[in-house]
C-alpha cells in the first residue's frame, strides 16, 4: 500500500493533466509482443460494480468470489474497506483469469483493466492547480502498445472499452466513499464497516440481510423496488447505497416506518 501512494504521489506532482478530448496514440492485439504481460503481478483494486459483474460471470456467490479472488489490504489511512483481486501464486504472479487465449472474462473484465493504459486521479483538495478529476497515461515498461501507430482520444477509448456503465455505478460510490463524513476525517465503527464491506462487495449477504430480517417493517420501501432489488444485483447495490448513506452518515435517503 506505501508504494501504492507513493505512485499516487508522483501522478499528482509529475504527471500531464488529460481531460477527455486529449489525445494519444497506442495500440493492443494478440499480435503485441507484449501480449498479457500486463496480466501479472498487477495491482487491481476492485469496485463494487466489478465484483457484482465478475461473480456472475463465474456464476458464484459474492461470498465464493471474496474467499477465492481477493484479498483485503489493510492500511491505516484508508477510512473504508477496499479489496483488491488476488494474484495467482504461480511464478508470474498471473491474474487468475488469463489464458493464453488473453482474458476469460473479458466482457465482465474490471474497470481498471478497461481503461489499463489510462488512469485517472483526483487532486487533493489543497492542490493550486486541483480542479476536479483528471486522466493520465500510464506508459509502463512492459507495455510494447506505445509503439503502435492507433490514435485515440480518451473518450474514444473510453467509449470502445465500455466503461459507461462502470462510471455511471463509481458515480455513485463515490457518494459514499467521498461522502463529507470522511473529508471531516471521521473513522466508522466496526460495525459500520462491516456494514460498508457487505453490502459494497458481498451484494449476495446484503440481499439475505435485507430480505431475511425485518428490514420492511421498519422503512418505507416501494413495491416495485422491493421486486427489482429482489433479482437484480445492480438494483441492489443503488438500494444499498442509500441504505449505507443513511446508516452510516445519517444522511435522509430511507424512511422508517411509523
Ligand atoms: S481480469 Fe482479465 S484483463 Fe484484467 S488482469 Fe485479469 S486477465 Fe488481465
Ligand atoms: S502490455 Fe500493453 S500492449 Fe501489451 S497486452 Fe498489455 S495492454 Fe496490450
Amino acid at each position: 500500500m506505501e508504494e501504492l501512494q507513493k505512485l499516487k504521489e508522483t501522478i499528482l506532482a509529475d504527471y500531464p493533466r488529460l481531460n477527455k478530448e486529449s489525445k494519444f496514440t497506442f495500440g493492443c492485439n494478440k499480435n503485441v509482443s507484449c501480449f498479457n504481460k500486463c496480466c501479472s503481478d498487477v495491482n487491481i483494486f476492485l469496485t463494487p460494480y466489478d465484483i457484482i459483474r465478475l461473480k456472475n460471470r463465474l456464476k458464484i456467490s459474492s461470498q465464493v468470489f471474496l474467499d477465492k479472488y481477493t484479498l483485503l489490504p489493510i492500511d491505516e489511512k484508508q477510512n473504508h474497506p477496499v479489496v483488491m483481486l488476488k494474484m495467482d501464486n504461480d511464478e508470474n504472479k498471473s491474474c487468475p483469469f488469463v489464458t493464453e487465449e488473453g482474458c476469460s472474462v473479458y466482457e465482465d473484465r474490471p474497470w481498471s483493466c478497461r481503461m489499463f493504459p489510462l488512469g485517472v486521479a483526483s487532486p487533493k483538495e489543497t492542490d493550486e492547480n486541483g480542479d476536479g478529476e483528471f486522466y493520465f497515461l500510464l506508459e509502463e515498461s512492459v507495455c510494447r502498445g506505445f509503439e503502435e501507430d492507433t490514435n485515440w482520444t480518451i473518450d474514444k477509448w473510453m467509449k470502445g472499452q465500455k466503461v459507461a456503465e462502470y462510471t455511471e455505478m463509481g458515480e455513485h460510490f463515490k457518494e459514499i466513499s467521498l461522502h463529507e463524513y470522511f473529508k471531516q476525517k471521521k473513522q466508522l465503527e466496526p460495525a459500520k464497516l462491516e456494514m460498508f464491506y457487505t453490502v459494497c462487495y458481498n451484494i449476495d449477504k446484503f440481499r439475505e440481510f435485507v430480505f431475511q430480517s425485518t428490514f420492511f417493517k421498519r422503512f418505507k420501501v416501494d413495491e416495485e423496488i422491493v421486486k427489482k432489488i429482489k433479482e437484480d444485483d445492480k438494483e441492489l447495490l443503488l438500494f444499498g447505497f442509500n441504505w449505507l448513506r443513511y446508516c452510516l452518515f445519517g444522511d435522509k435517503t430511507m424512511e422508517l416506518k411509523k
